[in-house]
């Protein structure tokens, strides 16, 4: 059963029209990864979809349910949290403080300040310190535990490795492992093609604001990606791998 349906979805910066047209179902538990050059609209999808840039055409509908118009604050309630790209998180609040402002939507579920310890057992130790003085690694955890905190039915997810060594990179996809294994429904943008294509159960590569090739990680080659990644030759139009 699909969660999320995006259905002809377009969204602007001014005259650029940054999301065209873009259409695809997420189903309950899967872990979509989004790839695509710079400048190819994940970002303002993403955005669009947590309710922090308007649509300017389309639909999104969760549990199908019309969430397009709704505010972010309202977009949360409804089960979408987005984890966005830099992190930006309240600095001078401790991780505890930032964890249990995650919980201020007020959606029932199983996502306590214990359960994002047992995926981020890092953070254990820092659970009194001020975000502002965590490392790289440290603060993505906490940005993630406090979107889990919302109990999303949907977890969105801008390029976590931004920023931080290989070596924490790895940790955090460790931990993220977790919550893919336990079935939360996640779309994640990931420059690294190898990493995304390791985690994801389906991708979706999109080109200037198109979805440009979409289907099952496992079924889909390397050159495949590649090629729709850059626009060459056997990418074009969206092909459907089902
Ligand atoms: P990146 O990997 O660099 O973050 P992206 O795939 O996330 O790229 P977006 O950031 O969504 O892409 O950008 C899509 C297009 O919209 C680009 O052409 C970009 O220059 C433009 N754009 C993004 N943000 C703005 C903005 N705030 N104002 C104007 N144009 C913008």
């Amino acid at each position: 059963m699909s969660i999320l349906d995006i259905q002809n979805l377009t969204a602007r910066h001014g005259l650029l029209e940054a999301v065209r047209g873009v259409s695809f179902s997420v189903s309950k538990g899967e872990t979509l990864a989004l790839v695509g050059a710079n400048g190819a609209g994940k970002t303002t999808l993403l955005r669009t979809l947590a309710g922090g840039h308007a649509a300017a055409g389309g639909k999104i509908l969760l549990n199908g349910e019309d969430v397009t118009a709704l505010p972010s604050h309202k977009r949360v309630r409804a089960g979408i949290a987005l984890v966005p790209e830099g992190r930006r998180m309240f600095a001078s609040m401790t991780v505890r403080e930032n964890l249990l402002l995650g919980a201020e939507a007020g959606r029932k579920g199983d996502w306590s300040v214990e359960r994002v310890l047992d995926i981020f057992p890092n953070l254990q130790k820092r659970l009194h310190s001020k975000t502002g003085h965590l490392s790289g690694g440290e603060q993505q955890a906490t940005a993630i535990g406090r979107a889990l905190m919302s109990n999303p039915d949907v977890l969105i997810l801008d390029e976590v490795s931004l920023g931080l060594s290989p070596l924490i990179v790895d940790r955090v996809y460790a931990s993220l492992d977790g919550l893919m294994k336990s079935g939360t429904t996640i779309i994640l943008v990931e420059q690294d093609l190898t990493r995304a294509m390791r985690v994801a159960d389906r991708l979706l590569c999109m080109l200037e604001g198109r979805v440009v090739l979409e289907g099952p990680a496992a079924s889909l080659t390397r050159d495949q990606v590649t090629d729709a990644y850059f626009g060459l030759g056997r990418a074009h139009g969206k092909e459907m791998h089902a």
